[in-house]
Parts: structure tokens; C-alpha cells; sequence
């Protein structure tokens, strides 16, 4: 533990709550140096989505590095970037009636967020781009202009501008439709709001709270990019890779976003990968303008073609999904109904559901309980009031009720440490 604290920069985050040292992982588990199993309902923050070392995962990367298959090729053509694009044409893009051009940037979400709002910038020549309350896009200087939380922002040291800020879905209460404000503001010659290249948006607000874009808001949401000429980019980098129970967070509205962003499960294996889809009309880019030395991760291609062709090729894992979240649901349910008068709320859909506490004070302290039960689960939303259930989608039912009872006993141990919140 000493050569953590004594050489790792102040910055270091998650080995703060869960301060223990992982060696192996496998499925739904991480296993410490003692080899002690802890349960993963945090899945490397949704870029475990099918777990840690699949096995057969793993088999098609290791075939690929017993064979000498290029692991860094720039962006030069290799069969592994060959058989990825082909796979996510057919088995992703053509059964859902999209066709994308697919641009690779460097590995981060970051910078898949870069370069989305780049082309957007790049293709309108206007400066501005929308982004809502509560909203997380990274924490590179233009996309954490993009993300809403000031703890992320205030690390920045410079302005952070050309960003047009918006009330996400709901976030007005019920009873405001934030689309009509927008409209009017965007309509308005004189509300001194620029008009926008585009705007950015997570279907479901994963850092901030599991905050859900319904369909109809969705659906508004495009409308009004149409009328005001802007480009609709959807941030799928953490609600997207089935995580809302369809490959896209999107899928139910039936929205054609301009530009998607992808990255964190894409590769199914944890490994780092970044993907920008496009609307070919927008593929306006002049060749290396925005470039990377590690764009396209060669053993990436190899496991996330495989994960899709694995878990995409039909509807079975969807259902899966959709099955055990309603699980989830009903056990959230149990935990709230459990300490009513207490404002619990479920927040989130699909497998991104959490329970939103009082306070953070609160979240974080079932979040330590998780852990002396053995499990790692974490907070979200713009006071870490929310407790986030984020486990691998391919969990077994067992474990995953397994961890949801887990969930269930920290929030009766942490709501007795509050006892003034027992008579609230
Ligand atoms: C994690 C995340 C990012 C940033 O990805 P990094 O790989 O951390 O740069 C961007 N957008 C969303 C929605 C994310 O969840």
C-alpha cells in the first residue's frame, strides 16, 4: 500500500474508496492480493459491460498475439480494423438502419468527445455547442467545457468556453418542458444566446446521477436541432454497449443522431478504444486533422468485433438484459419501500440504475458498507447522492441478487448510523 501513497500523484480516486490491492479478475469479480472475491457492481465505470477476462474474449486476443497480429499499426489498414468495421457494419449499423462512417481517435472518450464536437464546429463554423446541466463528457479542456460538474471543471485553470449550457430532461421539475425554453431562447434574436453547431447530450446522464432523456424529449430534442440547423450528437460513450438494455441508449426513441460517441465497452475487454460515428455527409475531414499515435487499438478490433459478434448477432442477449434490469428495478423498489418515510428515489434505466439518497454523506457511506460486504459499488449525480448499481450486463442472476442484498443490508446499516434521518 506504502508505494501507492508514497509515489502516486494526490489525483489517484477510486484506490481511495476501495483501499485494497487488486490482482485478478474474472466475470463479475476482482480478487485482492489475498485472494479475497470482491463483487464488481462498478465494472470499471460501464467499461466492463461483459465482464472482466471473458473467456472467449480473451481467446480471440490471445490467438491474435500467438499469430504476431499488429498491435500498433497508426492508422494503417490491418485485417483486425478490416473484420471490426465489417462487424459493426453488419451485425450493429445495418439492422438498425444507420449508416455511419466510422472515425477512430485516440483511446479516451475524451477524445472522442474532441472530435465530435470538432467536425460539428468544423462543418456549421459556429463556435457554440450545447451541453446540458449535470451533463459528463471528460476532462480534456474541451470537453470538460462540455461537462457540467464544477469539481471537474475547476481542475481546467483556464476559461472554459464556446459551450452554451441547457436544463437537461426534467431538470426543471415534471412540469417545465426545458425543450420549449430552449426553443425560445434559440429563437429569440435578442436572448443573447449564439445559435449553436450542435448539441451533446447522454441519454441516460451516467456521472450525473443517471439522469434519463425520455423518448419524447429525445424525440424534441431532434426536432429542434432541425429547426435551428444544429447537429445532435449523442455522448454513448457510457449508457451506450447495451448498458440501457439496446445496443444504443437511443434505440427505443428511434432518433437518428449526426454523430455518436462510443468508447468505454467497446472493446469489450476493458481495453482502451474510442469510435466517432458519423453522418457521411459530415465526414468533411481533411486527412490526419485530427489525429492520434494510438488511434484504432488493433487488439481492441479483435475483441470488439468479437464481443459483437458474440452478444449482437441477435436479440437474445438484449432480452437478458432487459430481464435482469427489471430485477434490478424490483429490488430497488424493495430497498426504498423498506425505509419509507426516507426520500429514496430509483434513478437511472436498464442495467444504470441506482437509488438517489438524502444526501452524499449518506451515499457514500452505504457505498463503504458495500464494501466491508464485500462489494464495490459507487456514488454519481452532482452531490454523489446516488447510489449506482453498474454491473457487468453478463452477471449471473445469482450474483446479481447476490450483490442487490448486499445493497439492500448497507443501506439498513448506513440509514442506522443517520438515526436523526429514521424519524425525518
Ligand atoms: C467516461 C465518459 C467520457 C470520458 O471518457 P474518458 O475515457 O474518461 O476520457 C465521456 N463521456 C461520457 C458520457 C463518459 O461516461
Amino acid at each position: 500500500m506504502q508505494v501507492f501513497q508514497q509515489m502516486e500523484s494526490a489525483v489517484r480516486s477510486y484506490s481511495r474508496s476501495f483501499p485494497v490491492v487488486f490482482e485478478r479478475a474474472r466475470g463479475s469479480y476482482l480478487y485482492d492480493e489475498k485472494d479475497n472475491p470482491w463483487l464488481d457492481f462498478l465494472s470499471g465505470a460501464g467499461s466492463l459491460n461483459y465482464g472482466h477476462n471473458n473467456p472467449l474474449l480473451k481467446k480471440a486476443l490471445m490467438d491474435y498475439i500467438e499469430n504476431d497480429g499488429v498491435t500498433h499499426g497508426l492508422d494503417m489498414h490491418t485485417t483486425a480494423k478490416a473484420e471490426f468495421l465489417e462487424t459493426l457494419r453488419d451485425v450493429i449499423l445495418l439492422p438498425r438502419e444507420l449508416s455511419y462512417r466510422a472515425q477512430f481517435t485516440g483511446p479516451t472518450g475524451a477524445n472522442a468527445v474532441e472530435a465530435a464536437m470538432k467536425i460539428a464546429r468544423k462543418v456549421k463554423g459556429r463556435e457554440k455547442i450545447i451541453a446540458f446541466t449535470n451533463g459528463f463528457h471528460g476532462v480534456s479542456l474541451g470537453a470538460v467545457a462540455a461537462t457540467g460538474n464544477d469539481h471537474h471543471r475547476s481542475g481546467a485553470g483556464v476559461s472554459l468556453g464556446n459551450i452554451e449550457r441547457m436544463p437537461f430532461c426534467g431538470y426543471h421539475g415534471r412540469d417545465t418542458d426545458t425543450l420549449k425554453m430552449m426553443d425560445k431562447l434559440l429563437g429569440d434574436p435578442s436572448s443573447g444566446v449564439d445559435l449553436p453547431a450542435a448539441v451533446i447530450v447522454e441519454v441516460v446522464q451516467g456521472e450525473g446521477g443517471l439522469n434519463v432523456a425520455g423518448d419524447a424529449w429525445l424525440q424534441g430534442l431532434q426536432k429542434l436541432c432541425r429547426k435551428h440547423d444544429m447537429l445532435l450528437i449523442v455522448d454513448d460513450i457510457q449508457a451506450g454497449c447495451g448498458r440501457t438494455g439496446h445496443f444504443f441508449s437511443f434505440e427505443s426513441s428511434g432518433i437518428k443522431p449526426d454523430i455518436v460517441t462510443l468508447s468505454k465497452s467497446l472493446s469489450g475487454f476493458g481495453l482502451p478504444f474510442s469510435l466517432v460515428l458519423l453522418n457521411p455527409a459530415l465526414d468533411v475531414w481533411k486527412p490526419g486533422e485530427h489525429n492520434g499515435t494510438f488511434r484504432g487499438n488493433n487488439h481492441a478490433f479483435v475483441t470488439a468485433a468479437a464481443a459483437l459478434k458474440l452478444y449482437w448477432g441477435d436479440d437474445r442477449f438484449q432480452r437478458d438484459i432487459q430481464h435482469k434490469a427489471e430485477l434490478v428495478t424490483r429490488s430497488l423498489q424493495a430497498i426504498v419501500d423498506a425505509h419509507k418515510p426516507l426520500a429514496l428515489r430509483i434513478k437511472g434505466r436498464g442495467f444504470m440504475q441506482g437509488i438517489e439518497c438524502e444526501n452524499g454523506d449518506i451515499a457514500e457511506a452505504i457505498c463503504r458498507h458495500a464494501f466491508d460486504r464485500g462489494m464495490i459499488i459507487e456514488t454519481a449525480g452532482n452531490h454523489g447522492q446516488v447510489v449506482k448499481c453498474f454491473c457487468p450486463l453478463t452477471i449471473s442472476e445469482e450474483d446479481l441478487m447476490k450483490g442487490l442484498n448486499i445493497l439492500g443490508r448497507s443501506f439498513t446499516a448506513a440509514l442506522n448510523d443517520y438515526p436523526s434521518l429514521k424519524t425525518a
